[in-house]
């Protein structure tokens, strides 16, 4: 048997989750005061993820970087991973928020956005 704790940050509340797999494969979540916090239990167990934000540089602009984000939430273990792409990636002045700079990360229907306007310089 495997088990672990966790705060869930679905809201403010912060109730302290304990989730524990079974033999038969199972999941078994206490602690949460809702279904919210049953569901954030059993995916932080088997596919826990995270929203990610940055920056990237700005070619022409007003300023040399705007912040970008993953419109959802990404597998933790591929943080590092598209943090490494993220640092490799520059975008043209001028730039808006929801301009797409990743597309279809990790073969997925998730992209990474411009979450901040810079004009031209
Ligand atoms: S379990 Fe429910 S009440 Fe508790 S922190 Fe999560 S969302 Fe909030």
């Amino acid at each position: 048997m495997m088990e672990k704790n966790f705060t869930c940050v679905v809201c403010p509340i912060g109730c302290s989750l304990h989730v524990k797999e079974e033999k038969d494969g199972s999941i078994d979540v206490t602690g949460n005061r809702c279904k919210r916090g049953l569901d954030y239990g059993i995916n932080e167990w088997t596919d826990p993820r995270r929203i990610v934000t940055s920056t990237i540089g700005v070619v022409g602009g007003l300023e040399p970087v705007t912040s970008v984000k993953t419109v959802s939430p990404i597998p933790k273990g591929r943080i590092m991973e598209l943090m490494d792409m993220l640092n490799k990636v520059m975008v043209e002045a001028p730039c808006s928020e929801g301009m797409v700079v990743l597309e279809g990360i990790f073969g997925e229907d998730n992209d990474v956005v411009v979450t901040r306007d810079v004009v031209k310089g």
